[in-house]
């Protein structure tokens, strides 16, 4: 046996990067290190930061052993972070830096901030200085104000930069450094909120007595006050010193809740989510790994921030579809935020007026708590919901709302009130065809229909984008204005309200016209200030917002969600529709809801009626028993694709061939995607079903690793998949 050469010490580093495991690196002398702590190594030529992960895995020769180059002056990512990526990678099937990259998403965030310089009134100003109209503006500005930057400070003085600089020089303002992000607003804990009804006391007593882990469901109609509730939770968690955070599912739109939350915390919360500026999601993402962020309140990815103490998490309208990551990673936020709060030891609070078939059967197995409140807030009575069966009273030739629908609009809009009409299609029409040889347009790179939208003249691709200017004669037969737009988009919607409803004050709200918060909320305030009689709009107008003279609500097309035929698709159009219903009548005066069907006999549609919502999810519950589905079996989808269809096709039939087999599992495809074209890419779909007790993710690692894809095949596995596209 020959001398072993001295083996370094070595680490274990994980990267942010889609592709990888941890690495092992040598741990040079001079640096002490602990897991968690954000290091500098070398990776292909490239420095890269990323966290000390744990012991080495000893798998790289010595001689190959690159140093840890040095190590950042940060708090460390915290261990429960550390174990909540490795849950996460190891529950989706995804290599672990892909998620690390996921809760390091601000790179940069690990600088310390650079100072910025700001200006306060000078305590004794030299006596001889001359105070213009400008200065004494720049000075009142400054009252009852911190100090201020430059550039704000003019802003808010209505004068020049250089007033603000030439009174500094001539000592009336003191400069002074300050670090850039200023600390986040500190909600107060005591300050008093509403008079909670007995119901609301009940819960909220509940949710407070929980110690350590637990999971609450926080289940009531819309309106009876379940915000305020976990309101209370948050109070409490704040007085513990610990952080909270707030899972919504459209932030972007939830200017109604933000501003809530400061009327009844005295301070806005920490917000996250992907349309903020880059210096925003900085200084959010520091001041939450700092622990100076009490309340954090974000999109699903702040799930991935790396908290320093995480006390309570709660997740609003813990069923809606947004939660699921349909891209990277494929997570569903409100399973996680579960996983999440078990590793932090917390309570985890799940709130919704239609809870997923998955919670309700966690309550019934009695894995999960629920807590609630059957009664909206202050005695305003639920809606009163009617089917109008178009088999009856059809619309004119081409017109949308039918003549109940038209009347009780026009006594609503009579009577002073508002009136909200619900299409859940973006655009103006779904399909264009060619009356001459029964064309249709397609996407070319998708297998799906062009949506017109006429108020950019456009037709275009809502999967991949693709766009184009309607052409002016059928492609296919060359026939010269052939083409006719058929069914309605909330556009034609629009067009057709406007018609008939001339007096009224129309507007839009869908995501091609409302483009970020700022659109969102500048909307909410017209609607709340009464400037707007007849909204029209997609499923963005369903969220959370409360306008007390909103007294009906008009379903245009109540089947249009029934059509998916997928797994949930009953449940997720029950969902909607309930929601989209809870906006009407949230104050004194009560509401209505319509609803256009061609089957008012359809259950989901009964069940809306008869605002019986438990018959409903109980046939519901009992009809995915009965076919081990979720949650009474475990779903991983693998969908295969790729440039060619050839390729494509036999690596699915390969994977076929392999697919694990046994008592308790099923394996379905390949098949077609009903998007077998996405993007230019051909898509197979297999579907491996397994009963609840077997865990599908070592079966779907075997099956993957013994069935290699050849190059430009690509396939991607999407535990407890809720796309079937
Ligand atoms: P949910 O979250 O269940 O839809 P909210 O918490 O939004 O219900 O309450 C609906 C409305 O009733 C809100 O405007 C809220 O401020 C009001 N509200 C609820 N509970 C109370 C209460 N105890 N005192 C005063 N207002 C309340
Ligand atoms: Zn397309």
């Amino acid at each position: 046996m020959s001398a072993s050469p001295v083996t370094p010490r070595r680490l274990a580093v994980l990267l942010p990067l889609p592709l990888a495991g941890a690495y092992d690196y040598a741990l040079p002398d001079d640096l002490d290190l602990a897991p968690g702590d954000y290091v500098r190594v070398p990776l292909g030529g490239r420095t890269l930061t990323g966290v000390v992960w744990g012991e080495a895995l000893g798998a790289v020769a010595p001689a190959k052993l690159k140093p840890i180059l040095a190590r950042l002056d940060f708090a460390p990512f915290p261990a429960l972070s550390r174990r909540f990526v490795d849950w996460v990678a190891q529950y989706t099937l995804s290599p672990p830096g892909a998620v690390l990259k996921m809760a390091m998403s601000v790179p940069d965030a690990l600088d310390a901030p650079p100072d910025q310089v700001v200006y306060a009134p000078a305590p004794a100003p030299p006596a001889r200085l001359a105070w213009t109209p400008a200065r004494l503006r720049v000075q009142e500005a400054l009252q009852d104000r911190p100090p201020q930057p430059l550039a704000e400070l003019a802003r808010l003085a209505k004068v020049g930069p250089g007033v603000v600089k030439g009174l500094a020089e001539a000592g009336g303002l003191i400069a002074q450094r300050r670090a850039r992000d200023p600390l986040p607003g500190r909600p107060d804990a005591d300050a008093p909120g509403p008079v909670l009804s007995a119901d609301q006391q009940k819960a909220a007593r509940a949710l407070l007595a929980s110690q350590g882990f637990a999971v609450t469901l926080l289940d009531g109609v819309t309106g009876s006050g379940k915000t305020e509730v976990y309101f209370e939770a948050i109070a409490a968690c704040l007085r513990q010193g610990r952080q909270a955070l707030v899972l919504l599912p459209e932030i972007a739109l939830s200017a109604q809740w933000l501003a809530r939350f400061e009327a009844r915390f005295g301070a806005p919360p920490v917000v996250w989510h992907s349309d903020l500026t880059h210096a925003a999601r900085r200084a959010a993402w520091r001041a939450t790994a700092l622990g100076e962020a009490k309340v954090v309140v974000g999109a699903r990815s702040a799930l991935f921030l790396p908290f320093a103490d995480l006390g309570l998490l709660v997740v609003d309208e813990e069923h809606e579809g947004a939660y699921k990551q349909e891209e990277g990673t494929l997570y569903h936020a409100r399973d996680m935020a579960v996983v999440r709060a078990r590793l932090s030891d917390c309570q985890a609070v799940l709130v919704s007026a239609t809870p997923a078939i998955e919670t309700l059967v966690n309550v019934e197995t009695g894995r999960y708590r629920r807590l609630h409140l059957p009664d909206r807030h202050g005695g305003a009575l639920l809606p009163e919901i009617t089917a109008i069966d178009l088999r009856r009273a059809p619309p004119e030739r081409g017109r949308w709302l039918a003549p109940p629908l038209v009347k009780a609009i026009e006594d609503c809009l009579a009577a002073g009130e508002q009136a909200l009409l619900f299409l859940n299609r973006r655009g103006y029409a779904p399909l264009t065809l060619c009356r001459a040889c029964g064309h249709r347009l397609q996407c070319p790179n998708c297998s799906a229909w062009l949506v017109l939208h006429q108020r950019i003249a456009r037709l275009q691709c809502h999967h991949c984008g693709h766009a184009m200017v309607p052409p002016g004669q059928c492609p296919a037969c060359q026939a010269e204005g052939s083409l006719v737009a058929c069914g309605p988009g909330v556009e034609r919607l629009a067009e057709e309200a406007a018609s008939r409803f001339p007096k009224a004050r129309l507007a839009q709200m869908t995501s091609d016209t409302v483009s970020g918060p700022k659109a969102a909320a500048e909307l909410v305030r017209r609607m709340s200030g009464r400037e707007i009689d007849l909204l029209v709009g997609t499923q963005i107008i369903a969220k959370g917002h409360h306008f007390p003279w909103l007294t009906l609500v008009g379903v245009v097309d109540a089947d249009l969600g029934l059509e998916g035929g997928d797994l949930r698709a009953g449940e997720r159009c029950f969902q909607l529709l309930s929601q989209v219903s809870g906006r009407a009548g949230r104050a004194e005066r009560p509401g209505r809801v319509l609803l256009q069907t061609w089957m008012p006999e359809h259950p989901v549609i009964a069940a809306l009626v008869a605002n019986d919502r438990d018959r409903f999810l109980e046939a519901e519950t009992q009809a995915r028993r009965e076919a081990h589905m979720p949650p009474f079996g475990r779903l991983v989808a693998l969908i295969v694709s790729g440039p060619d269809v050839n390729a494509v096709e036999a690596h699915a039939r390969a994977l076929a061939r392999a697919a694990p087999k046994g008592e308790g599992i099923v394996v379905l495809g390949p098949a077609p995607a009903p998007l077998a074209l996405l993007r230019g890419q051909h898509r197979r779909r297999l579907l491996l079903q397994t009963r609840r007790d077997l865990l599908p993710q070592p079966l779907v690692r075997d099956w993957l690793g013994g069935c290699k894809a050849p190059g430009r095949v690509r396939v991607q596995a999407d535990v407890d998949p809720y796309s079937f596209f």
